[in-house]
């Protein structure tokens, strides 16, 4: 068994430790014995090899990288992508990444800059004197079939923890959130909405990184990505998650959130 990763553009895209999420999927693929390929999705990638990833892994970015991923993320490229995530293929995008799979981002300096309006969303940079979203995050996700599929999984419903930093704000149109803010900003910090779930495709503001933090995701992804390919049922091996789950508990205390703790 074997899955390719694809990490959309490394080098513009890692600036806040997205590439956790990569290491994250690629070790709970080795611990299982599932092999896995590292495809980097650049610039100077051909569109034809978009096609070719069974799970796709996007990170945050600073305002100019991402303008620049943005102008290269059209036309072929652009297409393949959206027919992937239309059509299933999971992944799971961080911050930046999700604003280019809007209708557009508008930076805090210059332009609005067009995405791929594959989720009926828009960012917004309120400017360069508002202040940024910084802080951490905690939501339950509420999105379907993902909400249900994770809690039949943990017994129980899940709860996300991450890290948020962002400037732009997002407003969701005709598109699920990804979850309920308990703590922390979310898209906007106003409607207490949490990313945006779309198909396989998990949009949201949470580093940490997301999935070391929240293991439960990454082997829903996993998941997602064999069934795809193999188009069959999987039953993933269970994994020794007892750091995480400690690490876990540790912020919900922290954050005053032990009400939560069953449920971590
Ligand atoms: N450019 C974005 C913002 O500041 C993305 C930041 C990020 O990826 N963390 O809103």
């Amino acid at each position: 068994m074997k899955i390719a990763i694809g990490w959309l553009y490394p080098t513009l895209m890692s600036t806040y430790g997205d590439r956790g999420n990569v290491i994250c999927l690629q070790r709970r693929c080795q611990w299982r014995g599932i092999e896995v390929e590292i495809v980097s999705l650049t610039r100077e990638t051909e569109a034809q090899k978009f096609s070719q990833v069974d799970l796709i892994v996007g990170g945050g970015a600073q305002d100019r990288q991402q303008e620049i991923v943005m102008r290269d993320l059209r036309g072929e490229k652009a297409q393949v992508l959206k027919e992937k995530l239309d059509r299933g293929t999971p992944g799971v995008f961080t911050c930046g990444s999700p604003q280019l799979l809007g209708h557009y981002y508008e930076p805090a300096l210059g332009k609005r800059i067009e995405g791929l309006g594959l989720l009926d969303m828009v960012s917004q940079h309120p400017g360069i004197d508002a202040q940024r979203c910084i802080g951490n995050l905690v939501f339950e996700i509420t999105a379907n079939p993902i909400a249900s599929e994770l809690e039949q999984m943990l017994g129980e419903k899940a709860i996300a923890i991450g890290f948020e930093n962002h400037g732009g704000r997002t407003y969701l149109s005709d598109v699920q959130p990804l979850g309920r803010v308990i703590k922390g900003y979310g898209n906007n910090g106003e409607d207490k909405t949490a990313g945006a779930f779309y198909q396989n495709a998990i949009a949201t503001y949470a580093h940490g990184p997301l999935l070391p933090k929240n293991p439960f995701i990454a082997d829903w992804l996993i998941k997602k990505a064999l069934q795809k390919k193999y188009e069959q049922e999987f039953i993933l091996t269970p994994l020794d998650d007892s750091l995480a789950v400690a690490a876990r508990k540790a912020m919900l205390q922290r954050l005053e959130l032990s009400n939560l703790m069953a449920t971590v």
